[in-house]
């Protein structure tokens, strides 16, 4: 927990947001969803970028023995107490807490979880490396099998992050969001290997995402397209709004971002930089002076 920039532009966009909004008072008692008959879904309260108020953990199931709980994110005791009472209510025995990556709002509650049940923690090791004050006991590797699911190394949005993958589902983490949006931040994440990531996944076969905020997302291929789109479209933006001339990134929020609420242009000042990063590398940009961009 904040150990992560991300983590405390969750907590600067929160702050800014008037008291009420961001969801947390509009929250309903969270429910244990069934998505098929062995994967279920809970909603649970955590300190994340809003709109979205909760990250959703998954409970899965092999067709014998103990389940998995992927992104059990919420830090609050009484989210911790909803989530025994349906695991409970579920007659769900875990055996093993699995993590997409490490940010604070879907490992805040992953040890105490693990320790409740004595199991251990599996995660990338490069999520391993960036949560060194937590102990995970496996490493997960790319390609790899875990209960059933295939571990999909998809970094971008986050360099260890994971997706699992079963014929026609798949534990989508921070890929794409059923709400709200994906946060690209230079610091620690990559907007080209995001991109390769969203190519990655469309290349598999058709499934249904199911991501840590917001409902399932049926068409999961149509989905990931859209994101394609939106992110070209935004670089595409970024682009037409370097000049001749050194322009700061003050400059360039207003005109690239000029459709987004003023409140959000720190954060989307750190997308920005994660466009301009790419379109440096793909020759379309320069960094004249620190923090000064223009055409090449
Ligand atoms: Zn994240």
């Amino acid at each position: 927990m904040g150990e992560s920039s991300v983590d405390s532009l969750y907590e600067q966009v929160r702050g800014a947001l008037p008291p009420g909004s961001g969801g947390s008072a509009v929250s309903e008692p969270p429910v244990l969803r069934l998505i098929a008959p062995r994967i279920r879904v809970l909603a649970l309260r955590t300190p994340t970028l809003p709109p979205a108020a909760h990250t959703n953990v998954y409970l899965v199931g092999p067709d014998a023995g103990p389940w998995m709980a992927v992104d059990p994110g919420s830090p609050y005791p009484d989210q911790e107490a909803v989530l025994d009472a349906a695991l409970a209510a579920a007659g769900v025995s875990l055996g093993l807490v699995l993590l997409t990556h490490h940010h604070g709002d879907h490992t805040g509650g992953a040890r105490a979880l693990a320790d409740r049940w004595g199991v251990p923690i599996a995660a990338h090791a490069n999520t391993i490396r960036r949560l060194p004050k937590l102990r995970i006991e496996r490493t997960l590797e790319a390609g790899e099998q875990v209960g059933g699911w295939t571990c999909v190394y998809t970094p971008g949005h986050a360099d260890g992050h994971l997706c699992f993958e079963q014929p026609g589902f798949t534990i989508a983490g921070d890929m794409v969001a059923g709400l709200g949006t994906i946060l690209i931040d230079p610091s620690e994440g990559d907007m080209s290997v995001y991109l390769a990531s969203l190519e990655l996944l469309l290349a598999r076969p058709q499934s249904m995402l199911l991501p840590a905020h917001g409902p399932s997302i049926p068409d999961g291929h149509a989905k990931l397209r859209e994101y394609i789109a939106h992110r070209l479209m935004r670089e595409a933006k970024v682009a037409a709004a370097l000049g001749a001339s050194d322009a700061s990134l003050n400059e360039l929020v207003a005109i690239a971002y000029a459709d987004t609420p003023r409140m959000l242009w720190p954060l989307a000042e750190r997308v920005l930089l994660a466009h301009l990063a790419k379109l440096q590398r793909d020759g379309r940009a320069r960094e004249g002076s620190p923090g000064r961009w223009s055409t090449p």
